[in-house]
């Protein structure tokens, strides 16, 4: 803000508006200081500012305690206009205060908590509130204890373990044990509407730089995990990474929307194979924000897979922070093809990873019949097998530990049915047979012929569906 008087006038005006309870003189210096982008460390809360310092990440030029909170640059430019806003101070509990500030033109609101007139964020307000599991490198936050459960809280764990193993090269032992003592912050929320008002965003899920917290409306969601766990490791990060490795990092270990990093790498290599996507429109960071998302995180997450397993975890690190810049640099960011390997070892890899499953020669093996499904080997190499499968919803492995969960994609495929803590649903229809984790609340494995070239799932005259698969996974459970 350039004109002092100006803002003096709007201070004045939105002030009058306010339904305020006992709106301070500190509190409208405040209020000055955040509509001028001004805050500054003696404007936080010690506790929270200590609070997300406790992992030792930290942002070039920036007061990490501050990434989130602050208006943006837009947000602050809106308010030099005259009556662009309102502000509402409220008392909400004993020493907590909530700002809230409406913009006029688009009614879009802004909240800052304060405690002690002093900010803090707003999912630290929140947490407080809730039920607390600690875990190994998690400390779980939920206002509902039927979302979440043990097991995918072991499955979260195991995967940061496999995170840090890969890169345990650049990560002390030390950092280690200050991770384990003072965890990530991960806030599961029963509903949209509690995500929204934590975050002010309708999301799956998001990563909060500022205090190191997770917020997903599910407890398995390893994609925004990642995205804290690779700034742990860098430990002193640039603000902004390319989105061909930040977002690929995170869908090559934690997938996206609901689905693991293999039914995404799958859908990855269709796309790339029909001409849907290529490498080139994802180089620079305008072309790639322009396109669908589903398309540039899937290619990201498959290229990402690919750098993580046949470059060195040292390689893949600096190529990482090469692409990761200031802000004002980071619009016009692009990414050298050169970099990205894409040779022989390439084509080596896509090879293997495309390698259809399909095979001509059936044997008639029978692993197991039931009413609903048959089991066949294929060739007698104990690797692939032939599923004949009833059109329906299947549920497998019932398991003690998800007693008091509630499985939201369980409710999605039968609403109608009460949960009784089973583990995994395969949903098979004409298209699509869908593997599920019910504890994880989301999709382990796809086969579908929208996504390939090749007639993947038939329809056998008798209307039973017929796949071939290799999945592992998918033969453990329903052969049990
Ligand atoms: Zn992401």
């Amino acid at each position: 803000m350039k004109n002092g008087i100006g803002l003096a006038l709007i201070l004045l005006i939105s002030i009058c508006t306010l339904n305020s309870v006992n709106h301070s003189g500190s509190d409208s210096l405040l209020i000055n200081r955040i509509i001028e982008g001004n805050l500054t460390e003696n404007d936080l809360n010690p506790d929270y500012s200590a609070n997300c310092n406790r992992l030792g990440i930290y942002y070039y030029n920036t007061n990490k305690a501050l990434i989130g909170i602050e208006l943006t640059a837009e947000q602050i430019d809106l308010l030099k206009v005259k009556n662009a806003y309102s502000i509402v101070s409220q008392k909400i509990k004993e020493e907590y205060q909530k700002l809230t500030i409406t913009f006029n033109q688009d009614k879009q609101q802004k909240t800052f908590f304060l405690k002690n007139e002093k900010i803090i964020s707003p999912d630290s307000y929140y947490k407080k509130e809730m039920k607390k599991v600690e875990t190994e490198y998690i400390r779980f936050y939920f206002s509902d204890s039927e979302r979440y459960n043990q097991l995918a809280s072991d499955f979260l764990n195991s995967e940061i373990e496999r995170f840090l193993n890969i890169f345990s090269d650049f990560v002390t032992k030390d950092r280690i044990a200050l991770l384990k003592k003072n965890k990530i912050d991960y806030i599961i929320c029963s509903s949209m509407q509690e995500m929204q008002e934590i975050t002010g965003f309708q999301t799956n899920g998001i990563a909060l730089l500022n205090d190191d917290t997770v917020v997903s409306i599910d407890p398995s969601h390893m994609h925004e995990i990642t995205h804290l766990l690779i700034n742990f490791v860098i430990r002193d990060n640039q603000l902004y990474t390319h989105p061909i490795f930040q977002e690929g990092l995170a869908v090559a270990f934690g997938g996206r929307s609901g689905r693991s990093p293999k039914t995404i790498t799958d859908s990855a290599i269709y796309l790339l194979q029909n001409g849907f996507i290529s490498f080139d429109e994802i180089l620079s960071v305008q072309t790639f924000q322009n396109q669908d998302a589903s398309l540039t995180y899937a290619l990201s997450g498959l290229l990402n897979d690919y750098l993580l397993k046949t470059n060195s975890p040292a390689a893949y690190l600096s190529l990482y922070k090469k692409y990761s810049v200031p802000p004002a640099v980071f619009p016009n960011l692009s990414v050298n093809k050169n970099d990205l390997s894409l040779d022989s070892n390439w084509e080596a890899y896509f090879k293997k990873v495309s390698k259809p499953v399909t095979d001509s020669v059936f044997s008639t093996k029978l692993l197991k019949e039931t009413s609903d499904y048959r089991i066949f080997l294929i060739n007698n190499t104990q690797d692939k097998w032939r599923i004949v499968i009833k059109k329906g919803v299947y549920c497998f492995l019932k398991d003690n530990r998800l007693n008091n969960y509630r499985s939201r994609i369980f409710g999605e495929l039968l609403p109608n049915t009460k949960y009784n803590g089973q583990r995994y649903a395969i949903k098979a229809e004409n298209d699509e047979i869908i593997l599920y984790s019910l504890d994880l609340d989301r999709i382990t494995y796809m086969i579908s012929n929208g996504f390939s070239n090749t007639l993947l799932i038939r329809e056998l005259p008798d209307g039973f569906l017929e796949f071939e698969t290799d999945n592992q996974e998918i033969l453990k459970i329903i052969s049990n």
